[in-house]
């Protein structure tokens, strides 16, 4: 049986970036760009006052000394003839600066009167200017391949002149949920019925991660209507199953899914909950056959599924970050998989405290909710006491907190 890591690892081999596609900037929010971006001009266009001010000429001009005002040049107006010395402009600040000017005296430092300001400092040459293309040249990379696309990135290729980015394209996953004991949400449990309460927890969380849903509702534990869904399934960039990968008398989603021509990655990885998930592919398909049980599930989304997902996504660093705590309670030892135990994060004193939620059962929902991170517990450890520092992969930051640095 593989371990997580061996089982990650064979994961992010198997799994490439998909195709690049063209979009308008303001639809790339999220998205990862598949090839470098280029400034069109230089930025700032052209040098340019950085203040509201006066721009002249400068030539050794001292705190006293005077200067003619030759006119007004707000932002978005140009200058047509050139300073002489002795000459200034008021200048408003983003106005490029006329010929011959080089430096700029903010309002606050002049006393304007009749047609004439007076220095109230002394400048020093060229201060207060922004420079042509200081920012960014004419056919410079404003960003690299690779880079994903946060608020922050949306600015500079703006200004770059970036109309439209080449960016990977989102994951399209199908998501089907196999179990005779399912109703969808919104009809009431029979006897030994559950709501497929799966579902909702992974269309969720595919949505944070910005890929594209395609619901498969639920199929019956038998061999045709599993087929057929799973035939709709692999039409998709990935296929995502919960429940029928185990080894019960109605788990047929492996067989199902051989029948369509599945090139076997792992089945079972020596890890607590989640063991039974089974990965693969179906020609340019990755199927992820996740366990039914609400942790399982969700806890091998996160370790496995997401990987992969945002390595299809174009990201360069598709694993969780790591975070150091300190444990608040005791761990129990004495397993022999590697654990992951869900938990929450609270801050204290700029240290970040790891609470495990108390219900670890895998058919729980409960020790989800509220989650931030999972702590992995090395197959085979004693206890781990509380006061203990470990590492978390973090899943979601606590509200208003920020990392420590
Ligand atoms: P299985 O992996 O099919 O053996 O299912 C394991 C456990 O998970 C059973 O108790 C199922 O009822 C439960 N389960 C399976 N699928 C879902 C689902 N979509 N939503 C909630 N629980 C589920
Ligand atoms: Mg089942």
């Amino acid at each position: 049986m593989l371990t997580y890591k061996e089982a990650v690892d064979l994961i992010l081999r198997t799994v490439v970036p998909l195709a690049a596609e063209d979009l308008p900037l303001g639809d790339a929010l999220g998205r990862v760009l598949a090839e470098p971006v280029t400034a069109r001009w230089d930025l700032p266009p052209a040098d340019n006052s950085a203040m509201d001010g006066y721009a002249f000429p400068f030539a050794g001009q001292e705190a006293g000394c005077e200067l003619r005002v030759a006119g007004f040049l707000p932002a978005g107006a140009s200058h047509e003839t050139s300073l002489a010395e002795g000459e200034a402009i008021k200048i408003m600040t983003g106005a490029p600066l006329p010929a011959g000017s080089d430096t700029v005296v903010p309002i606050e430092d002049v006393k304007a009167s009749g047609g004439t300001i007076r220095l109230e400092r002394t400048p020093k040459a060229g201060q207060h200017v922004r420079r042509r293309g200081e920012e960014l040249q004419a056919g410079e990379t404003v960003l690299p391949a690779g880079t994903p696309l946060h608020s922050g990135e949306m600015g500079i290729l703006a200004a770059a002149g970036a109309q439209r980015v080449r960016v990977v394209r989102t994951p399209r996953v199908a998501l089907l949920s196999t179990g005779d004991e399912l109703v969808e949400l919104g009809q009431t449990p029979g006897p030994g019925q559950i709501v497929n309460s799966n579902y909702h927890l992974l269309a969720a969380r595919l949505q944070e991660e910005g890929c594209t849903v395609i619901p498969l509702g639920i199929a019956r534990d038998e061999r045709g209507g599993l087929g057929a869904r799973i035939a709709r399934g692999l039409e998709a960039d990935v296929l995502m199953t919960t429940g029928g990968v185990s080894v019960g008398d109605r788990d047929h989603v492996q067989e199902t899914l051989v029948a369509q021509g599945f090139e076997l990655g792992f089945w079972k990885v020596a890890i607590k909950p989640g063991k039974p998930l089974l990965f693969g592919r179906c020609g340019s398909t990755l199927v992820f056959g996740l366990p039914g049980n609400p942790a399982a599930s969700a806890a091998t989304f996160e370790l496995f599924a997401r990987p992969a997902l945002r390595r299809l996504a174009g990201h360069g660093d598709p694993l969780q970050p790591r975070l150091a705590v300190t444990l608040t309670t005791a761990v129990s030892g004495g397993e022999k998989r590697q654990r992951f135990l869900w938990g929450t994060l609270a801050e204290r004193d700029g240290r970040y405290l790891f609470t495990p939620s108390g219900r670890q059962g895998s058919g729980q929902n409960r020790s989800i909710q509220g989650s931030q991170a999972l702590l992995p517990v090395p197959g085979g450890s004693g206890e781990i006491s509380a006061g203990s520092e470990v590492e978390v992969l973090l899943l979601r930051l606590p509200p208003g907190a920020a990392i420590p640095a």
